[in-house]
């Protein structure tokens, strides 16, 4: 067995935790991936993306800075076990040498801030893939999410919360204590000091329960709407055609992932060699917009590209609106097999989103990609399809976009 990932957030993830003060070691932690369990799990490659939050760290150039600093940091630290893919020969190089590979990438275009000359200057810093947006506007083109939706999504999430832990005593159905009060209509916990209710009898307590049903049918109802809504009309700018067409000639691999469905039919029409959505389930199985429809992956096939099985929980199955969603091994496998069926085996790769995501309970980290491989082998997927699925396709991307050797 050997993997390659298209796409995890740990540099990100690390960085931040290092920031705050806490140990955060790429060579072994206690989230999702690190080197030493990479190396039991027969790690071949390892995309790292340097992601930007751009509502968040100010000028989005910098933080790409810091975040390549910190890899390379690691980078030396880890060096007797890694080393960077600047060029298709680096991966059989690495391997030879006993070391996995590490390919580095950049999830949000914005942080170039619409200039070819800050695309040119991420291939020298070794990026070799692009994410073109994540979940903003950006320079380049417009993401499947309605961004301008966020503080609405914000405010439900926050508002739901504080229901849901304000009248979490009726849950196990045991009555609400004397010391939990249902959270009054403005959305707001319960205090401490507030009236003392007692039981169901409580007609305030029942005002609450009725509350919050309403409130989980209106919020599942505006979810629905913002899960299931692509963007078809807003795709990549004149600018972003420019910078896709641009990062081609560089060698550096577009990757729709995030893009809206218009952005990705453009991706198409810019670009003549393979191209991917390096974490993106299948929309037909879960329908968040953030999937990939039947017709784009024909079309990514068609085009020799690939799409790496995410492992989010919430892209992979949906639950109704405020039921916990663990994630589960099973859906991932069903995606990966409706993938196959439409885009045939070629198209299909791993980009577990490790770092990036709420760990999914059947596929915890990188330790779990054998168990994910023999799950694959009991639901029909041949041992030749799983070495493609696995490391093949992607290296196929790779060996027909990046440069052979580099100097
Ligand atoms: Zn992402």
């Amino acid at each position: 067995m050997k993997v390659i990932d298209m796409h995890c957030d740990t540099l990100s993830e690390l960085l931040g935790r290092k920031e705050k003060g806490e140990t955060a070691e790429l060579r072994q932690n206690g989230g999702h991936l690190d080197l030493l369990r990479m190396r039991e799990s027969h790690y071949l490659v390892q995309n790292f993306a340097m992601f930007v939050m751009l509502q968040g760290y100010g000028d989005p150039w910098e933080r790409v800075c810091a975040l390549h600093r910190y890899y390379r940091e690691e980078l030396e630290k880890n060096k007797d076990i890694l080393a960077p893919v600047l060029c298709y020969a680096d991966i059989a190089e690495n391997e030879a040498q006993g070391k996995m590979s590490s390919l580095l990438t950049v999830e949000e275009g914005g942080v170039c801030k619409g200039e070819l000359e800050k695309l040119r200057e991420l291939y020298r810093m070794g990026v070799r893939m692009i994410t073109l947006t994540w979940n903003f506007d950006n320079e380049i083109g417009h993401p499947n999410y309605d961004t301008s939706k966020k503080p609405q999504v914000r405010q439900i999430m926050k508002e739901w919360k504080a229901y849901a832990d304000a009248t979490s005593a009726s849950a196990d159905g045991k009555p609400a204590s004397a010391d939990v009060t249902p959270a009054s209509t403005d959305g707001k916990p319960a205090s401490a000091d507030a009236t003392p209710a007692s039981a169901e009898g409580n007609p305030a307590y029942a005002a609450g329960t009725a509350e919050r049903e309403r409130m989980r049918r209106e919020a599942q109802a505006f979810m629905d709407a913002y899960h299931h809504t692509p963007n078809l009309t807003g795709g990549l700018t004149e600018k972003g055609r420019e910078m896709v067409a641009e990062m081609e000639k560089l060698g550096i691999i577009p990757d729709v992932s995030h893009l809206s469905d218009a952005g990705f039919y453009d991706v198409l029409e810019v670009t003549k060699k393979p191209f991917v959505a390096s974490h993106s389930n299948a929309r037909e199985i879960c329908p968040c917009v953030r999937n990939m429809t039947d017709d784009m992956i024909r079309r990514l096939a068609g085009r020799g590209g690939v799409m790496g099985l995410n492992f989010c929980a919430d892209f992979l199955e949906e639950k109704p609106f405020g039921e916990k969603n663990p994630g589960t091994l099973e859906a991932v496998v069903r995606h990966a097999k409706h993938i196959a069926d439409v885009g045939g085996i070629g198209v299909l790769g791993l980009g577990s989103d490790f770092d990036g995501i709420d760990t999914n309970e059947g596929l915890p980290g990188v330790q779990s990609m054998e168990k994910l491989w023999h799950a694959l082998h009991r639901a029909g997927f041949s041992q030749d399809g799983l070495d493609k699925i696995f490391y093949g396709n992607v290296l196929r991307v790779y060996r027909d976009t990046l440069s052979l050797t580099y100097h």
